[in-house]
């Protein structure tokens, strides 16, 4: 049986995702080929690749604006370092938000290529909420935030106006709310939380902010090369890429963004309002920079950890267990995950409250 899956990534895909991933790697479009032994320079993969970049674009309403898509390699974790590789100026300055793990894993790698200013932290209470008040200065190549906190569990709700280049680590919530795309210079995501299976990360890069760097910038970490190259600088993931496109393809046909955004809500919703009613439950996070994706609580007391643990396992949830920096439980709450499970997870607490 399928499980109730909330797990913080590689995380779920919806069910068609898998049937036409499948179905692919067996037989790619009737072509008596699998999808993982043909080139990636052959007209039906190029045909894949081309229509990821498009619709990734068109998904985020930045078609026509400047901007250009990638799917590339090495995950999230490589952007830390290609940002600042291609837009930090050689003796060059960057201005950094850190609210996680994530964000301050970007600040040690940009400190590799210039200084960093750190214009606010909440390390100091474990990350449970957003920093909103600081400035950037004016003379940074680019401020760098993180979009949503997928191990703390905190989400920036409204980001600063800025006269710099704002890059942004969407990677755990990209393609869940509605926001305005065009405030960003880049974006980047791992492709594992909200958009298909590891291994590739999608890169949208407003062209004009590129080529300022001054550096030398070695070929596979160069924007430029990999936008020239249509993102076939070398061989690309290829069935991450065509998974991704099969999620993206799942995600205009339920109605885009603004249709995903209210389901995600009204998942959200019901979880926090059970967390903030049931009096065994209390949340991790700052109740105004919640995260709808990345839902972490933890137990009023950590006795009942094992009733509560044998109680969800025997009602089919997967991936619950919180992060070790936070402990407690974390629920992920990627798009494709149904708010069918995410009853599931509420009347298990119900239940446990009645039971303990
Ligand atoms: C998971 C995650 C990363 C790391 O992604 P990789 O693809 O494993 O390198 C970076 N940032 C955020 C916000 C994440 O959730």
């Amino acid at each position: 049986m399928k499980k109730h899956n909330y797990s913080a990534g590689p995380c779920i895909l919806p069910q068609e995702v898998f049937q036409k991933s499948a179905e692919a790697i067996l037989d790619f479009n009737n072509s008596g080929l699998s999808l993982l032994e043909i080139s990636h320079r052959s007209k039906d993969f190029v045909a894949v690749m081309d229509e990821a970049r498009d619709l990734a674009l068109e998904l985020l309403d930045l078609k026509g604006k400047g901007y250009q898509a990638l799917f590339l390699h090495g995950g999230a974790s490589l952007e830390f370092l290609m940002v600042p590789y291609n837009l930090m100026k050689v003796d060059g300055k960057a201005a950094y938000l850190d609210t996680g793990t994530w964000a301050s894993a970007a600040i040690k790698e940009a400190k590799l290529f210039g200084e960093v200013t750190v214009v606010a932290s909440s390390k100091d209470e474990n990350y449970s909420y957003i920093p909103k008040e600081f400035t950037v200065p004016n003379d940074v190549d680019y401020l760098h935030c993180t979009s949503n906190n997928t191990i703390f569990g905190t989400q920036i709700k409204e980001f600063p106006t800025v006269s710099v280049p704002m890059v942004c680590d969407m990677s755990s919530d990209i393609f869940s709310r509605v926001l305005d795309f065009s405030k960003f210079d880049i974006i980047y995501a791992g492709a594992q939380k909200n958009m298909g299976p590891a291994g590739t990360t999608l890169v949208v890069i407003k062209e004009e902010i590129l080529g300022k760097s001054g550096r030398v910038i070695p070929s596979m970490l160069d924007y430029e090369k990999h936008i020239k190259a249509e993102s076939m600088y070398n061989t690309p993931a290829v069935f991450p890429v065509y998974a991704s496109l099969l999620t993206l393809q799942w995600l205009k046909k339920i109605g885009g963004i603004a249709a995903v955004e209210k389901l995600n809500q009204a998942k959200a919703n019901l979880l926090y309002t059970e967390i903030d009613r049931n009096p065994y439950f209390k949340g991790a996070a700052k109740v105004e920079d919640r995260s709808n994706m990345n839902v972490v609580f933890l137990l009023d007391n950590e006795e009942h950890t094992e009733l509560f643990d044998s109680m969800w396992k025997a009602a089919g949830i997967s991936g619950l267990p919180g992060h070790r920096s936070v402990g407690g439980y974390r629920a992920s709450m990627y798009n494709a995950l149904p708010i069918e499970s995410v009853q599931v997870l509420v009347d298990v607490m119900k239940d446990f409250e009645s039971q303990v």
